[in-house]
């Protein structure tokens, strides 16, 4: 039966959405909060985000990529590809082949992007749509000669209002019509990093101000009118850990670092040797037991961190808190980057509009789900990915679902009535068949029959 209301339901709801869609094409605006650790949801007040999420769906552990760093993590929510598909491998990279660099300062080559297509470019590849951006790693680069046909050059001096200012003009005044749209914000990664996350007292103050923006997004939403027909997302692209000074790796201490460069330190070094490889290998090998170290080849395949030009021949893979260093003290107090398997790396994603249920709870998806997720937002045919669109089919009211406990409750249902069904049939079929008077004298007479021919 509740099989049966679910289907008519999600039959209803997908032929509403049928019939509306050619008058009012889909639209969503995705949010990142810039190093938002999923247990801040749990561990900090947010009345705003709770209020949000009440009306919407929360998943409250979002698996994002290895190396869990801000360019690949956002990168992948907007294409569903792991970091060795997407070609951005880290916030710091070199390729050897073109001797090109690329730093979170300086990302504006479309060499680094162009082995991905982001969503805000196949978003305007259809016909009669824009793209807008008040911000997000990529959007203000010609990635294959596209850019949103509204961005922001990335700069963390302009306002959180500023960005809400621009990206709500944009969704409501444009023509074509701006279907997709993206806005970031710094926080609470920067505080992360300077305080730590287990400096109780300021990331209160810094998450208490993310939750005000967040109220300040579904004011002005509500008070434009934008509010009950654009869908929302509000996800991070990973978590944070505390570090310590008392958790250092130095390697200089291990290995004269005139034998390698380093294109990228902590908490995933990236060497590039310069003189034999193995030697460099065996002198890291043994340098710390708080350090994975690999070479390309044995990087653990869960990574999905190995076939790409761009990840270098040694990496070294930090324990959890564990810093890092060039015989230098601690950089900072909270960091992340480290093995996404960790639930300290991990973000969550909370979202609401016509798309999503309301009030629904669901416990992981992976960050390379997100992206086909979108697509069927937005009515676009996903390119190539590592998500799986299943993963996210509970959020999705067009979507019909259904979680283990439901089923193994459904299949229980099932076959307790079955059986008493089964056992009322036989029952019955035992009461039909007791003998009535003189039935057996009739039998006996029948069966004299032949005997007296
Ligand atoms: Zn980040």
């Amino acid at each position: 039966m509740k099989l049966l209301v679910i289907l008519l339901f999600s039959g209803l709801i997908t032929g509403c959405r049928g019939n509306s869609s050619h008058s009012l094409p889909p639209k969503l605006l995705l949010v990142s909060f810039d190093g938002f650790r999923a247990d801040y949801l749990q561990n900090y007040e947010f009345p705003h985000l709770q209020n949000f999420i009440k009306e919407g769906i929360l998943v409250e552990h979002v698996k994002n990529v290895f190396i869990t760093k801000t360019f690949p993590n956002h990168y992948s929510i907007v294409t569903g590809l792991y970091e060795e598909s997407h070609g951005i491998v880290a916030n710091s990279m070199y390729d050897v082949i073109t001797k090109k660099h690329f730093s979170d300062l300086d990302d504006k080559d479309p060499f680094w992007w162009n082995e991905a297509v982001p969503i805000w470019v196949t978003n305007q590849l259809q016909e009669n749509r824009s793209s807008a951006a008040a911000m997000w790693p990529g959007t203000d680069v010609p990635i294959h000669n596209t850019t949103p046909s509204y961005f922001m050059n990335y700069s963390s001096s302009v306002s959180f209002e500023e960005r809400l200012n621009n990206i709500t003009t944009w969704l409501i005044n444009s023509n074509p019509p701006v279907t997709f749209a993206t806005l970031y914000w710094e926080e609470p990664d920067a505080s992360g990093h300077k305080y730590g996350p287990e400096d109780k007292e300021n990331m209160y103050r810094v998450l208490k101000e993310i939750d005000d923006l967040i109220g300040e997004l579904v004011h002005k939403l509500k008070v434009l009118g934008l509010w009950e027909n654009l869908n929302v997302i509000i996800t991070s692209d990973h978590g944070m850990t505390q570090c310590s000074k008392d958790r250092l790796i130095n390697l200089d201490r291990c290995i004269d670092n005139s034998s390698y460069a380093l294109i990228d330190l902590t908490p995933v070094a990236a060497v590039l040797p310069k003189i034999n490889t193995t030697e460099v290998y065996n002198k890291l090998k043994v340098c710390s037991p708080h350090m994975n170290v690999y070479l390309k080849e044995d990087i653990p395949a869960r990574f999905h961190y190995q076939h790409n030009n761009r990840i270098q021949p040694i990496i070294l893979v930090a324990d959890e808190g564990w810093t890092i260093v060039l015989n230098k003290s601690l950089p900072k107090l909270g960091d992340h980057g480290y093995d996404n398997s960790l639930s300290s790396m991990h973000p969550f994603l909370a979202a609401h509009g016509p798309a999503f249920h309301k009030g629904y709870k669901h416990n992981t998806i992976n960050s390379v789900d997100i992206y086909p997720m979108m697509c069927h937002i937005l009515g676009l045919k996903p390119r190539p990915n590592n998500g799986t669109f299943g993963h996210t089919k509970c959020l999705l009211v067009d979507q019909w679902c259904i979680n283990l406990p439901e089923a193994v409750g459904i299949v229980i249902g099932a076959l307790l009535v079955l059986t008493t069904l089964t056992g009322l049939i036989i029952i019955m079929q035992n009461r039909l068949s007791v003998p009535r008077p003189f039935s057996r004298l009739q039998l006996q007479e029948d069966d004299d029959d032949p005997l007296i021919e």
